[in-house]
């Protein structure tokens, strides 16, 4: 079922258009993520998705309803900042308890959700504490329960990790995630690091440059990147150019492959992504691809090789095989490795074609 829905959002500051016409739809109970480089337009979806910013045009649907112009205040939503904005003259009770003391609900139900809140984020007994006398991840927590307090339909996190150190950010991801499940509500996240949204996330949202590049679930996104920068920004991948010779059939580096790719025009220009993983060691008899190996490291569970090609294309191998010789070493692939890329395909044309081939 549709909760949220942003039609045609477009965001201009001055001259900047800093959102091209978003359209996004947001399913309710699903953990949804935001995913872009820094300055692709995040922050500023999520503050319209929220009511403390409008859009330039475009509008923002909330079960069924045009919330365009309605204040943040009336939105059954609820924000988790980057930097928790917590109060620090206030302890933990207070900071949860704050929106409710201040619409004069009883103290008695106050109580009641604050320490329902507490529970969730596994802050049991931390009332009294200050803020100061409280980790980076405790703190993320109070944040937390400050936000579902009022059991918000939807929670909106604006990379709410990325102060934690490594070990601590990994925990809470799993953390969140589990909360996420266990409220039922919909989440969504803004984050840049990929790992973090391939490993939390129904659905992800990829942005850059103002505009929506790909939505859709994280394998489908790994798998099947719409364009160069999704291939780039999701994982390793070796991109190539080359030329679609016919219906699961495409010429890269002088040769032709079979692919799983059709519907694309003869002879069109694309490019065509290979990721490390899927590439092995092999001899050169063997091999679909002849390339030259410049360096190889062990990475515990892999080898990770970096080769070239004899038109000079750089080749990112991780194979649980090292590479004997150095010169003129074989790789191999299945047809199925082989992602097409359309140059200037857009997101309808692409879903339209890899739904034909799954038919
Ligand atoms: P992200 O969260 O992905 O890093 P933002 O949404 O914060 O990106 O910003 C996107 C672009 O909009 C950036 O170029 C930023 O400089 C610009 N921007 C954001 N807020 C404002 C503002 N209030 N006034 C002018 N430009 C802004
Ligand atoms: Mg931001």
């Amino acid at each position: 079922m549709t909760l949220l829905e942003l039609k045609n959002v477009t965001k201009v500051f001055d001259d900047n258009v800093v959102l091209k016409n978003i359209n996004v739809e947001i399913e309710k109970g699903k953990f949804y993520s935001v995913l872009g480089p820094s300055g692709s337009g995040k922050t500023t979806i999520l503050r319209i998705i929220s009511g403390f910013m409008q859009p330039t045009s475009g509008e923002v649907i909330f079960n069924g309803k045009n919330i365009s112009n309605l204040p943040a205040n009336k939105r059954n939503m609820n924000t988790v900042f980057q930097n928790y904005s917590l109060f620090p003259h206030l302890n933990v009770y207070e900071n949860v308890a704050f929106g409710l003391s201040l619409k004069k609900i009883d103290e008695k139900i106050i109580t009641k959700k604050v320490k329902k809140a507490l529970k969730l984020v596994q802050l049991e007994n931390f009332e009294g504490r200050m803020i100061d006398e409280l980790s980076g991840g405790q703190q993320q927590r109070v944040a937390i329960a400050r936000a579902i307090i009022n059991e918000p339909e939807i929670l909106l996190l604006d990379e709410p990790l990325s102060a934690l150190d490594m070990k601590l950010r990994k925990k809470m991801q799993y953390e969140l995630r589990q909360l996420q499940q266990d409220l039922g509500i919909t989440f969504i996240f803004v984050t840049h690091d990929q790992e973090e949204a391939l490993a939390m996330s129904d659905e992800i949202i990829v942005m850059n440059d103002g505009i929506v590049q790909q939505s859709g679930t994280p394998v489908d996104i790994y798998d099947e990147p719409i364009n160069h920068f999704v291939a780039n920004f999701i994982g390793d991948s070796n991109i190539v150019a080359g030329k679609m010779i016919d219906d699961y059939l495409v010429e890269f580096v002088g040769k032709e492959f079979e692919c799983a790719d059709a519907g694309i025009p003869k002879n069109e220009k694309i490019e065509i992504v290979i990721r490390p993983e899927d590439l092995d060691i092999t001899t050169k008899e063997n091999g679909k691809l002849v390339v030259n190996v410049d360096s190889q490291s062990f990475r515990g569970d892999h080898f990770e090789i970096l080769a070239h090609d004899e038109d000079d294309n750089e080749w990112l191998i991780h194979s649980t095989n090292f590479a004997k010789e150095e010169k003129g070493i074989g790789l191999f692939f299945e047809p199925e490795d082989i992602h097409v890329m359309r140059l200037n395909e857009s997101e309808e044309e692409f879903d339209a074609r890899l739904e034909s081939y799954e038919e």
